[in-house]
């Protein structure tokens, strides 16, 4: 299947993964529509790529998921594929983080994704066609210090979609689970990533993204060697597994070893101060 001509919608599309994946894709000849709750900044890349549609979408707001997907169709027509990809990481212990940023991510990782998935899917099954792409992470299959919240979302994502997968298979509508390594973007800003594998560039994942559009497959992670290295890990007795954890440095990259002057915009952001 080629992506040429296709109506695709990705959510969180202003920036870092998103805006790579869409730029892959219009330059493919695919129709793509970007929404972002930074209205701002969404308006400047869709300017900027010479998209059609672009503008303000928030993922935690079914009045703004259906406008915006209502939009798109009138535009563009029917969604082929939707790219839930919008996603916020605060980082930080736990007994640390206010319940109001507990709330925040759960409700943009999961309930956004979930709310996306349901609105598109409606639509795709009454066609009988369509590929809904939700964007977990690697760190929905590692438990990782600093990111108790965030793992739980993107566990969440997974399996919420292996199901909707199963549920829908038969009528035509495909679901996919795209699994990142951290990723150069202002997401991961002031972390050092796990010691000896390097991050994935944004470019990376929107290329993995592609190959699903014009194949889907049930799951795909970048970098293959670290979809690998976390496949491997649940063989592994939990001292083994435990002591590379160590090794790599990955029980304090979200915590102590945080740059915090270098990633506070980023947490402003994410956590919705600004
Ligand atoms: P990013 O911060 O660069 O971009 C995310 C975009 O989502 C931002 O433009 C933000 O404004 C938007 N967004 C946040 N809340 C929203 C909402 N309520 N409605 C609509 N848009 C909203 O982050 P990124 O690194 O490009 O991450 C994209 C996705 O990939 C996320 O789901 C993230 O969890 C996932 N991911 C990222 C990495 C990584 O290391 N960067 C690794 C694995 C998975």
């Amino acid at each position: 299947m080629t992506v040429e001509g296709k109506v695709v919608v990705i959510t969180g599309g202003a920036r870092g993964i998103g805006l790579a994946t869409a730029t892959a894709l219009h330059r493919l000849g695919a129709k793509v529509a970007i929404g972002d709750v930074d209205e701002t900044t969404v308006k400047e890349s869709g300017t900027e790529l010479g998209l059609d549609v672009y503008g303000k979408l928030d993922v935690t707001d079914p009045e703004s998921f259906t406008t915006f997907l209502d939009e798109v169709e009138r535009q563009l027509g029917p969604i082929d594929v939707l790219i839930n990809n919008a996603g916020i990481m605060p980082t930080g212990r736990v007994i640390d983080e206010p319940d109001r940023v507990t709330r925040r991510i759960l409700d943009i990782n999961v309930y956004g994704v979930v709310l996306g998935s349901k609105l598109a899917a409606q639509r795709m099954v009454r066609r009988g066609s369509g590929h809904v792409i939700n964007i977990a992470s690697l760190a929905g299959e590692t438990p990782t210090a600093g990111l108790a919240t965030y793992c739980a979302s993107k566990y969440a994502v997974i399996g919420f979609t292996e199901s909707a997968r199963m549920e829908y298979r038969e009528k035509g509508v495909s679901f996919s689970t795209v699994l990142p390594t951290f990723t150069n973007t202002e997401l991961t800003a002031g972390t050092a990533g796990a010691k000896g594998l390097k991050n994935a560039e944004p470019e990376d994942i929107a290329n993995a993204i592609v190959s699903l559009i014009e194949k889907p497959r049930r799951r795909v992670a970048v970098t293959r060697l670290a979809g690998l290295l976390v496949a491997s890990a649940k063989f592994l007795p939990i001292a083994v597994s435990e002591f590379i954890v160590k090794k790599t440095g990955m029980d304090h990259v979200f915590l102590e070893n945080v740059d915090t002057a270098q990633r506070a915009a980023y947490e402003a952001r994410a956590r919705g101060d600004v």
